[in-house]
C-alpha cells in the first residue's frame, strides 16, 4: 500500500508522473528504447529538454530576458556557481539556516560575501525582516524556504541590487513575482522532480560581469550557448522534471497549486496550534507552507505518537537531525488527504492520552 510520504527530499511526486515514468523506461513514447538509453542528441530527447525549459519560463511569468538551465550537481553546486559567475567584489547573504549558511561559506572562497542579517541565535525560528540592503554589492543571496527550520519568506527584501535566491524547497508552490529576481535554483528532488537536475533560471543580462576565468563547466554562459546539453544532461531526472512541469501546468499553474497549498499549511497548522500536546517550531508569521516543523510538549510520548503515525501508514516526518521533533513537508504533489491523515492522528494522539 503507498504511504503518506512527508518526507522532506526526495519527496512524493503525482502518481500520474510516476505512471508516465515508468512507462518511459521501458518504451519511451513509442521509439522501442527506454529513456535512459535513447541519445541525448536525438529529436525525442532534445524536445523533452526544449520543452521542460520553455515550460519552466512559462510557469514563472518570465519573458526571454530570461533562460533556464537544467544542470547536475544538485543546488550545493549552485552555492558554488553563483559566485564564480557574479561576485565580482562584494556579495550579501542572509542566514536563514543551513543551506543559506552552506551558501555563504561557498561564496566566501570567491571573495567577500558578507552576512547582512542571520536568525542564528534564535535556533533559525524567523526571516529576518527591515534588512538594511547595501548598494555596492554584485548580489543578494536569500534563501526562500528553509526546509530544515520550517520557515519561509513571504514578502521578500525590496533592494535595487541582483536577488539570488535558492529555491529548492518551495520552488513553483506558490503565485510569485519571479521577475525580482535575477537568478533562481533549485535542486529537482523536492518539487520537481526526482534527484540528479538542478533548475537554474538566470536573466541573460546578468551574465559575463566577472573578470575571472571559468572552468567550461562552471561557466553559465557556455551552459546557455550549448542549449542546456554542454555535456550529456541528467536524461532520466529532466525526463521527469519535464513531467512534473506539465502536471504543474494541467493543475492550473502557480494560482490552483498556491491556493491548494495554502489550505493544507492551514489544516495542518490549525490542528497543531490547537492540539496542547504538540508545539510549532516557527515563529507564525514566518511558516512555511512547504515543511511544518514541531515537537511533542512530552518527549515521552514519542513512542506512541510514532506507533499512531506507523500504523496509519505515515512515511517522512522525523525532523532534521539538527532540529529534532517532527518535519512534515506537504510539497505540491501531497494531497489534502494525506495532510488529513495526519491531523486524524494529532487529534487521536491527544484523545488517547
Ligand atoms: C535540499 C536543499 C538543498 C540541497 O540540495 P542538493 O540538491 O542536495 O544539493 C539546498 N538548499 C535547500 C533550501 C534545500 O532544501
Amino acid at each position: 500500500m503507498k504511504k503518506h510520504n512527508f518526507s522532506a527530499g526526495p519527496s512524493i511526486l503525482a502518481p500520474e508522473v510516476f505512471q508516465k515514468a515508468s512507462k518511459a523506461l521501458l518504451d519511451f513514447e513509442g521509439t522501442g528504447l527506454s529513456v535512459i538509453e535513447i541519445s541525448h542528441r536525438s529529436p525525442e530527447f532534445v524536445r523533452v529538454i526544449e520543452r521542460a525549459r520553455a515550460l519552466a519560463l512559462e510557469i514563472a511569468g518570465l519573458d526571454d530576458s530570461y533562460t533556464t538551465l537544467f544542470l547536475q550537481g544538485g543546488a550545493s553546486m549552485q552555492f558554488l556557481m553563483v559566485p564564480y559567475n557574479l561576485l565580482e567584489t562584494k556579495a550579501a547573504y542572509i542566514d536563514t539556516g543551513t543551506w543559506a549558511n552552506k551558501a555563504q561559506k561557498e561564496a566566501a572562497l570567491f571573495g567577500n560575501a558578507e552576512v547582512i542579517a542571520s536568525s542564528k541565535a534564535d535556533g533559525y525560528k524567523y526571516i529576518p525582516k527591515n534588512v538594511t540592503v547595501p548598494t555596492d554589492i554584485d548580489y543578494l543571496h536569500i534563501t526562500t524556504n528553509n526546509t530544515i527550520y520550517g520557515t519561509e519568506y513571504h514578502s521578500l527584501p525590496q533592494t535595487s541590487v541582483p536577488l539570488v535566491a535558492d529555491m529548492s524547497s518551495d520552488i513553483f508552490s506558490r503565485p510569485l513575482d519571479y521577475k525580482q529576481f535575477s537568478l533562481i535554483y533549485a535542486g529537482s528532488q523536492k518539487n520537481l522532480g526526482a534527484s540528479g537536475s538542478t533548475l537554474v533560471i538566470v536573466k541573460k543580462d546578468l551574465l559575463g560581469k566577472v573578470s575571472r576565468k571559468l572552468p567550461s563547466m562552471m561557466d553559465y554562459q557556455l551552459h546557455i550557448k550549448n542549449d542546456s546539453m554542454f555535456n550529456t544532461p541528467s536524461t532520466f531526472a529532466v525526463y521527469v522534471n519535464l513531467l512534473v512541469l506539465e502536471w504543474i501546468q494541467a493543475q492550473g499553474g502557480l494560482q490552483a497549486l498556491g491556493k491548494r497549498n495554502r489550505a493544507k499549511a492551514d489544516l495542518l497548522y490549525g490542528e497543531i496550534d490547537r492540539n496542547p500536546l504538540v508545539v510549532g517550531y516557527a515563529n507564525k508569521e514566518d511558516r512555511s507552507l512547504m515543511n511544518v516543523v514541531f515537537n511533542l510538549t512530552d518527549e515521552s510520548t514519542k513512542e506512541r505518537f510514532d506507533a499512531l503515525c506507523k500504523e496509519a501508514n505515515i512515511s517522512g516526518i522525523k525532523g532534521h537531525r539538527s532540529v529534532g521533533g517532527y518535519r512534515a513537508s506537504i510539497y505540491n504533489a501531497l494531497p489534502l488527504q494525506s495532510v488529513q491523515v495526519l491531523v486524524d492522528v494529532l487529534k487521536e494522539f491527544e484523545r488517547t492520552a
